[in-house]
């Protein structure tokens, strides 16, 4: 699609204004995100009517400067229509609201966040002509769509009351896939709709595994396979199972190979250590190794404080986005967090240390009984001494992995010392050590292709100094 214009949007509409961003000195308004709230729903009804109403203030009777609740509800009709596309259809008002001159979408379902630039604004752009982009985008875009209504809410207490029927829409969404499993099924389905900012990013779906954005699972990705087969989500046939524990498939290494252009050679559906899915930045949570309990930590976007890395999600997020495979660090869905298969290949919820309390109360029916009162939370720890501590005490079973490892060193070392010939006991404390984990080409600032690889460590920095060595006054001494 090239450059679109209305003759009646006072700014220009197309994909070359995809990937703009709105910072905060140019920002004439931000509708929902993190300090606010807000949410996107498309609907499939029987009576849309191809109206766009705006409910509340328009930009031109907001604050510069201000932040607002924000609702976008889209309604379509059509023959064809399905329920199970409202998922798909969905996740395209992110792309389409991102076609719009000067204006920045961000995120999906409850977690939106857009910002309109002053001179956008100055141009004249208002909430009404941002509803007639979309809804004309859609019909373009989606000729089974006959009528399509757009309705942005800007009054808090309606955006409040949408916003619960919404977050119910969302869960007997998520519900639908429960009681199917990877097993059941003969294809996975692939998503590239974000490789306009993340070129070797390959969402794989499953039943098991819903896209990381959390607005895609698996029959929303089959009825858009179906309905567009050309489009951004296709059909991943899953070819020979090659670890069923990790969730590797050769057809699955097959696409994601050739989709990511050769970049990505192999992915475990379900580990963050070993060959880990590529993740965009749309991700509702990461997942992130803390190798002092050599265990994990989750954090989900709406967390604002640190975690127990001394690090926030925004921190984290910018170590494994833009496509990137980093062993330790994977982006996620919440719920994949519900799946029996999350992250089996590393021992599942055994291995997950620290949630903030949100999160943890989110997924609640997923942790296993005997491990909730063992994973801290924001409330119980606020850095790893702590963290120690705490799973110590509760006896995780991450702490327990940790002193067998430390016993058998001290053993080792015992053995040593007393210069006696090694032992197969000894061997085994070697391979039980911590796993080895590749951090990515940005840490601590190193520049990109610069990889460090860690072999079985535990590393305790206070602070880390990276100087530039000068090697000419070097040659010169
Ligand atoms: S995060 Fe994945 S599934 Fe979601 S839109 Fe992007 S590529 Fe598609």
């Amino acid at each position: 699609m090239g450059e679109i214009m209305f003759d009646d949007i006072p700014v220009s509409v197309g994909p070359m204004n995809e990937g703009e961003r709105v910072r905060s000195p140019d920002m004439y308004v931000e509708l929902a995100g993190p300090k606010s709230y807000g949410f996107e729903l498309v609907k499939v009804v029987e009576n849309a009517e191809d109206k766009v109403e705006v409910v509340g203030k328009d930009l031109d009777e907001m604050e510069e400067k201000g932040r607002y609740p924000f609702a976008i509800i889209v309604k379509v009709s059509g023959s064809n229509l399905e329920e199970d596309l409202e998922g798909v259809l969905e996740r395209r008002v992110h792309e389409f609201i991102n076609y719009i001159e000067g204006v920045m979408h961000l995120n999906q379902r409850d977690q939106i966040w857009i910002r309109v630039n002053k001179d956008s604004f100055n141009k004249g752009l208002r909430l009404k002509h941002i509803g007639y982009v979309i809804q004309r985008l859609f019909k373009a875009e989606f000729p089974f769509i006959e009528k399509c209504d757009v309705i942005l809410i800007t009054d808090a207490e309606k955006v409040k009351e949408e916003l619960e029927k919404a977050r119910e829409i969302y869960k007997k969404r998520d519900e639908k896939t429960k009681s199917i499993r990877d097993e059941d099924v003969d294809v996975f389905y692939g998503c590239v709709m974000c490789q306009s900012f993340a070129p070797t990013h390959v969402c794989i779906i499953t039943p098991d595994r819903p896209a990381l954005c959390g607005g895609i699972n698996y029959l929303d990705a089959r009825a858009a396979a179906k309905i567009d087969p050309n489009g951004p989500i296709f059909e991943v046939p899953k070819g020979e199972l090659i670890d069923e524990k990790l969730g590797i498939y050769s057809g699955v290494n097959e696409v994601v190979r050739e989709k990511s252009q050769g970049a990505i050679e192999e992915v475990s559906l379900h580990s963050a250590l070993v060959n880990p899915c590529t993740s965009c930045g749309c991700f509702e949570a990461v997942v992130f190794y803390i190798p002092e309990v050599d265990g994990f930590g989750v954090v989900h976007r709406g967390f604002k404080g640190e975690t127990p890395v001394g690090i926030p999600f925004s921190s984290l997020a910018g170590q494994c986005s833009g496509g990137k495979q980093v062993p330790g660090f994977l982006g996620v869905s919440i719920a994949y967090m519900m799946s029996p298969k999350f992250l089996q290949g590393d021992e599942g919820w055994e291995r997950i240390v620290w949630l903030p309390k949100e999160l943890k109360e989110r997924v609640k029916e997923a942790i296993p009984k005997n491990l909730y009162d063992k994973i801290a939370t924001e409330e119980n720890v606020s850095n790893t001494d702590e963290l120690i501590k705490f799973l110590k005490e509760k006896e995780h079973p991450c702490i327990k992995r940790i002193e067998v490892t430390e016993t058998k060193v001290e053993e080792q070392e015992v053995t040593e010392i007393s210069e006696t010939e090694e032992t197969e006991e000894n061997k085994e404390v070697e391979s039980i050590g911590i796993p080895t984990m590749t951090l990515p080409g940005t840490f601590a600032g190193l520049p990109p292709g610069i990889k460090i690889v860690l072999y079985n460590a535990v590393i305790k920095a206070e602070k880390i100094v990276i100087t530039k060595e000068d090697f000419n006054k070097k040659k010169n001494k």
